[in-house]
């Protein structure tokens, strides 16, 4: 190293000239100022810092650039049909959260988190745009069920194991895990029972609400790394929740009735004909806070789930859509894993409508449209690889029904 001494030299990065320059140090073919030294010095620090936690894990935790929740909602259309207006608030509400995230301003305006509340029937797609949303934000994202909670010392799991999946699936990447995603699934299943004469401990009600409040609101936790409960000796991992969003998701059982009752209106004939499901549907838009109440959650809790949305029930044409139209839509599944056999899978248009009404008729949602399909084309799949000169295979809905009346699903039809 060496400084320069010679009239004329200039610094080979910015160009300026040495006697504008307070060190220009040479180098074998260059020079470079004392400016640059520093600029250089900066852009090493900040390109190690981000690729440390860039190979740590894959995740990228923040918005793609140029998305808007419009771009997120479209997303989400490649994946989800219907439930608009679900799609809707998920959208704004995690691009708000990620803004919240990334803003650099500490002024006395903080934007609070906004935790998300899905009410809707089970199979209508909570679950999936949970996950759908976490796989576009390329964020850690762990799926909980709320009934297995209880207090401390009770059997069952501390709140805090949920914590303990997303470290898990943030590969135990703390800062990752800190701006991940958590779906709570059956919220509504964690009512407090103290209205309940019967149940002397309330061991899954309250404490666990007040547990999960806690987290909602944003703490520090001390995070068992391998789930389960907390044991002394055990090394804890800390977490804080600050930035975790969580989705909470539930049936919530009669809450149209609910409303109805709120709103005034009187319903007539619920889950018997499409009629009423229209009702159903066209009650879930009215939604309010103080609808959940009844359901024994405490208010508090209510509170720190600002955005509540609905998800409406399936009807006949979505249940179609579901099966054709997603980009890893069920049909496509299936004409994959034949096409790898060489053979063309054709389900007719009226073998969809069939499998769609069965599983209205099963009263199974979305979730049964798969294990209707597998009844009905499991002895195609395991026949036709050793047939090697079928090269297509066609399915009407007389084959489907001769196929389900021999399968063990048929016996789930209800009277
Ligand atoms: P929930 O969480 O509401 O009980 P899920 O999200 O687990 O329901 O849905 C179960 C399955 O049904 C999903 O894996 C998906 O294949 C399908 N499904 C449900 N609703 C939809 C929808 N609106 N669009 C596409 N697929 C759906």
């Amino acid at each position: 190293m060496a400084t320069g001494k010679n009239k004329g030299q200039k610094c080979s990065f910015c160009g300026r000239d040495k006697r504008d320059t307070l060190l220009l140090i040479a180098g074998v073919e260059g020079h470079i100022c004392e400016a640059c030294v520093e600029q250089a010095y900066e852009i090493v620090n900040d390109e190690l810092g981000n690729s440390k936690t860039k190979t740590k894990s894959d995740f990228s935790f923040s918005l793609p650039k140029d998305a808007t929740p419009a771009i997120i909602k479209n997303y989400l259309d490649q994946y989800i049909i219907g439930q608009t207006e679900a799609k809707k608030y998920l959208s704004v509400s995690v691009y708000n959260h990620y803004k919240r995230l990334n803003q650099t301003t500490h002024d006395d305006v903080e934007i609070e988190k906004s935790n998300i509340l899905f009410v809707g029937q089970t199979g209508t797609g909570k679950t999936l745009l949970a996950k759908t949303i976490a796989k576009f934000l390329n964020v850690p994202f762990a799926i909980v069920d709320a009934t297995v909670f209880t207090e401390a010392g009770y059997v069952g799991e501390d709140v805090e194991s949920m914590l303990s999946r997303l470290l898990q699936a943030a590969d135990y990447n703390v800062d990752a895990a800190g701006k991940g995603i958590v779906y709570i699934d059956e919220i509504d299943k964690i009512a407090r029972k103290r209205d309940n004469p019967s149940i002397t401990r309330d061991v899954s009600g309250e404490g666990v609400q007040q547990a999960l409040l806690k987290m909602l609101e944003g703490t520090e936790v001390n995070v068992p790394p391998y789930g389960g409960r907390k044991h002394p000796e055990q090394k804890m991992i800390q977490v804080n929740t600050s930035n975790i969003l969580f989705i909470m998701g539930g049936a919530f059982d009669g809450i149209a009735k609910v409303i109805a009752k709120r709103l005034n209106t009187q319903v007539i004939g619920f889950n018997k004909t499409d009629a009423s499901l229209k009702d159903e549907e066209n009650l879930l838009k009215y939604i309010s806070h103080q609808d959940l109440k009844s359901y024994g959650l405490i208010p508090e809790l209510i509170g720190r789930m600002p955005v509540l949305t609905y998800l409406n029930p399936l009807d006949r044409e979505t249940l179609v859509r579901i099966l054709t139209e997603p980009k890893n839509a069920l049909i496509k599944q299936y004409q994959k894993i034949f096409a790898i056999e060489d053979i063309k899978l054709v389900i007719k248009k009226d073998a969809v409508n069939f499998i769609a009404e069965k599983a209205l008729e099963y009263k199974l949602g979305a979730r049964g449209l798969r294990s209707i399909l597998e009844a009905i084309l499991t002895d195609a799949m395991f026949e036709l690889p050793s047939q090697k000169d079928v090269k297509e295979f066609v399915v009407d809905s007389a084959y489907c029904a001769d196929q389900l009346k021999r399968s063990a699903i048929a016996k789930l039809k209800v009277a």
